[in-house]
């Protein structure tokens, strides 16, 4: 099953640990952001809650940002 070509979050941080994670197109997987030689890795025994349900827009938001043309 495939899923329809919707604009997909890219970058997701747990509210919970703190954890950041970023979309890798190429492994298709998420992979943990490092930062300042760090990576945000979190809590291994967080039962993570992913910030991205509130922010994610399925769809191009025309306008929304004002950059009408
Ligand atoms: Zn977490």
């Amino acid at each position: 099953m495939t899923e329809p070509t919707l604009r997909t979050p890219t970058e997701r941080t747990c509210e919970r640990c703190g954890r950041v994670e970023r979309w890798d197109g190429v492994e298709t997987t998420w992979t943990v952001v490092e930062e300042d030689g760090e990576k945000q890795v979190g809590s291994r025994y967080c039962i993570h809650e992913w910030d991205i349900n509130g922010t994610f827009a399925p769809f191009e938001d025309e306008g929304a940002d004002g950059a009408q043309v």
